[in-house]
């Protein structure tokens, strides 16, 4: 079977990057939400305790049960309480929700900054810490999502800025109504590796410590070192058969790849139904060169050689080019059924 394996050495060679800019391991919160960006939720889970990760970001309640026995602190995006306990925490996305949570629920107000997507709206925020109290809730901190972390324009700033205002607010706010000392944090991968001198109590860290962020060189704020980050993941595909071609022989449905000369092809187990993008097909090239051969198909998919086992990618990023998308989309299609070896 195709499967994926996955390098601990460049996963902690990201964590050491990662940390130097947090400062502690304690301020890095791993971001483990769908099945941990593809690479496997309760791998990625294991080595970051073993590196000594301690916080974990999640977007459902039952992905924070599986990682429980894992971290000490778990952050769910977008769940309501089945359960509250010392290690779970819940994110309110709007007004309304904060009526959904159990008296003595730890939670975290979202605030929206100018993402227009989750979060109570800024004039909000005193009647959100008003229910909060009302309910009996244990609000910890207040955070926001930057939209264009990895961007040029000036969407970051203006939301920094925002943030900001939001900070002084909360700490006010947080002595009035009894939830003092409140905790703040704001930064993806992509602000945390734009950001100059990190002072938050934590950043929310996904694609990075995956080792496939990608920041315009604009954005590189020196001495960070985002170009020594390492993509963790690869995948590997078996040889289901393999057969020799005459010129104008055509392979797969459509007859889409023709045999301009006589060649080898191989056909392998890595489909889309394994999550290899159909759009993918045609021009696609291996790490070592291989090519593609017409279409993917949805357990299969051909290439010009006659190797047993072949590397089908070890960079999302690459992959993302051919299929027109961002390696986020890559990773996370990624079936679980996929071994995952380390
Ligand atoms: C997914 C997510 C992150 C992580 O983003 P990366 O770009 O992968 O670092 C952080 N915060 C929130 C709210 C998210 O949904």
């Amino acid at each position: 079977m195709a499967y994926i394996a996955l390098d601990k050495n460049h996963f902690f060679n990201n964590l050491d990057i990662i940390t130097k800019l947090t400062k502690t391991k304690d301020k890095t919160a791993l971001v483990l939400k769908d099945n941990a960006y593809g690479h496997g939720l309760l791998q990625i889970a294991r080595m970051a305790k073993e590196y000594g990760i301690t916080k974990a970001v999640v977007r459902t309640f039952e992905e924070a049960k599986q990682i429980e026995s894992f971290f000490e602190y778990i952050l769910v995006l977008a769940d309501f309480a089945q359960e509250s306990n010392e290690k779970i925490r819940y994110t309110i996305n709007d007004l309304q929700a904060i009526l959904k949570f159990a008296k003595n629920t730890k939670v975290q107000l979202k605030v929206d900054t100018g993402m227009c997507r989750n979060g109570i709206l800024m004039d909000e925020l005193e009647e959100a810490f008003v229910l909060c109290a009302k309910q009996g809730l244990k609000l910890e901190a207040v955070f926001t999502h930057h939209s264009c972390a990895d961007e040029e324009n000036e969407y970051f700033d203006l939301q920094n800025k925002n943030f900001q205002q939001v900070k002084k607010e909360a700490k006010v706010l947080a002595k009035k109504y009894d939830f003092a000392p409140l905790e703040f944090h704001s930064c993806n991968s992509a602000a945390l590796f734009r950001t100059n001198d990190f002072d938050e109590d934590m950043a929310r860290v996904g694609i990075a410590a995956y080792g496939c962020l990608e920041l315009p060189n604009a954005l590189h704020v020196k001495g960070l070192h985002v170009n020594e980050l390492a993509p963790v993941l690869s995948v590997y595909a078996k040889k289901i058969s393999s057969r020799k071609l005459q010129k104008g022989d055509c392979v797969g449905y459509g007859a889409a790849f023709e045999a301009k000369a006589s060649c080898s092809v191989t056909n392998y187990d890595f489909g889309y139904g394994d999550g290899f993008l159909r759009s993918c097909s045609h021009n696609f090239i291996t790490p070592e060169g291989i090519k593609i051969a017409g279409r993917i198909s949805m357990d299969n998919s051909s290439f010009l050689t006659d190797k047993e086992e072949l590397l089908i990618f070890n960079d999302a990023r690459e992959v993302a080019k051919y299929a027109g998308t961002i390696s986020y989309e890559i990773l996370t299609s990624l079936k679980a059924h996929l071994r995952r070896t380390i």
